[in-house]
Order: structure tokens, then C-alpha cells, then sequence
């Protein structure tokens, strides 16, 4: 593999694209491997939330921050450093279910949240209502270099406990990062890190009521952060 990484094959530098990272993963473990990981993840998460009567996606939050504390070389991530809050954050509609309702229990003020991040927005907004058709690396372009409409003035992210998947697999191992490009920024390359993308998707398909279910083909569409708050603001207008 041409990806940078380190000796024992624990992280890659830099960001990559989903293309290269999904190679990079399938070199390092074998399909059975994603497939038990896959598995066990979906079947864990949807039986300890039923027993603990939480959600299926804090649970899996739970086990990935598991992995993280334990199973890779310590983090040298910390509060305040923002970095990787500088880019485009795209998730599902579970992801975004969880955002709103950590912003409800922590009183985050969504309505204030659009207002600071009313640049990003309208940008976005002015895409969508000209109904142009750009794939996720434009959607991705639109927002870079600008802070994310979740984090606060202190840097520090005001939804934390509920952030997205994108969020959680950006981290620095070695060093802290320099720059908002996040070149210095390394991905785990963790089981569960391979398989989160999928496991959501299907934690989503299944809370889904059956009668509006689709077959699952292993994913949900994402969007990005601003495009949810957009719906959200027009939700709450209704
Ligand atoms: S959701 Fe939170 S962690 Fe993710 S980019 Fe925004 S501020 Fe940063």
C-alpha cells in the first residue's frame, strides 16, 4: 500500500479518501474479520441499548471510545485544539437524531448555532436551492477552513458526547496537528473504525418503522452539518 503509516500499522497520516482508506483496511484485515467485527458491533449495540433503554447509537459511541482509550497509542488530542473542527462534517439522520437531542439535554440553542455559522449556511443553502447536483467532495469544498456550527468560541465542541463518526476518526497519535488542511491529523485504523460507517447505517435501518424500510444495501445518505441545521429551521418553521 502506498499510504503512509507507521510501523506497526496502527495509524495513517493525513487525510485520506474513503476509497484509499477502505483499501488500506482491507489489506490490513480479512473480510471474516470485518464481517465478525461487523456484526458483533450491530448485535451489541442493539441489545445493551435495549437492556440499558438507551439508544443503539450511544452505545456504539460507547464501544468506539472504548477502542480508542485502550486499544490504540494514546491520544494527543485535547480540548480547545480545533483543528479538525475546520472541515466538512457530513452524517446520517441517526447521527443528526443524536446531535438534536444532546443539543435539547445540554440547552444548545440550535437557533443560536445557525446564527454564528449563517456564512457556511448560506452557502450551502444557495446550492441547494439552485438545485445543483455536486458529489461529496464539493459539498465538502464549500466549508472548508470554517469552523464546524457546533464549535464555540473556546473551541471546544458543544455536542461532543453525540458527534459524528467523520469527527471521532480524525485524531493525531504523534504530535499535535499544525493546520486546518490536516495534513497532521492520522486515522486509527481500528476494526471498529472499518466497519462504523456500515454499522450505523444498519443501527438506522433497523430503528427504521418497517413499513417504510428499504432493503439494506450497507449504507444512508449523509449530509452535511449545515444541511441538517437548513432542515431543521424548516421543520421548526411548519
Ligand atoms: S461536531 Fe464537534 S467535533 Fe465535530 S467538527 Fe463540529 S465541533 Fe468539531
Amino acid at each position: 500500500m502506498s499510504l503512509k503509516t507507521d510501523r506497526n500499522g496502527m495509524f495513517i497520516y493525513g487525510m485520506t479518501n474513503t476509497d484509499e482508506l477502505g483499501g488500506f483496511l482491507k489489506h490490513k484485515f480479512s473480510e471474516h474479520q470485518i464481517q465478525q467485527a461487523y456484526e458483533y458491533l450491530v448485535e451489541a449495540s442493539e441489545g445493551e441499548a435495549r437492556d440499558e433503554k438507551t439508544s443503539p447509537l450511544s452505545v456504539f459511541w460507547q464501544h468506539l471510545k472504548k477502542v480508542y482509550n485502550e486499544g490504540v497509542p494514546p491520544l494527543q488530542c485535547h480540548r480547545g485544539c480545533a483543528h479538525c473542527c475546520h472541515t466538512g462534517v457530513s452524517c446520517t439522520q441517526l447521527e443528526w437524531d443524536g446531535i438534536v437531542k444532546n443539543a435539547e439535554e445540554n440547552g444548545v440553542d440550535l437557533n443560536a448555532v445557525l446564527e454564528r455559522s449563517q456564512r457556511t449556511i448560506n452557502k450551502v443553502d444557495e446550492v441547494l436551492k439552485a438545485g445543483k447536483n455536486l458529489d461529496q467532495v464539493d459539498w465538502h469544498r464549500l466549508v472548508i477552513n470554517q469552523p464546524c456550527p457546533f464549535l464555540s468560541e473556546e473551541g471546544a465542541c458543544e455536542v461532543y458526547e453525540d458527534r459524528p463518526l467523520d469527527c471521532r476518526m480524525v485524531v493525531a497519535f504523534r504530535g499535535v496537528c499544525e493546520s486546518k488542511k490536516l495534513e497532521h491529523a492520522q486515522r486509527g485504523v481500528v476494526l471498529e473504525e472499518a466497519v462504523g460507517a456500515t454499522v450505523i447505517a444498519k443501527l438506522q435501518h433497523d430503528m427504521t418503522p418497517k413499513i417504510k424500510r428499504r432493503k439494506f444495501r450497507g449504507t444512508q445518505p449523509i449530509k452535511l452539518l449545515q444541511h441538517w441545521l437548513i432542515l431543521w429551521k424548516q421543520k421548526q418553521k411548519k
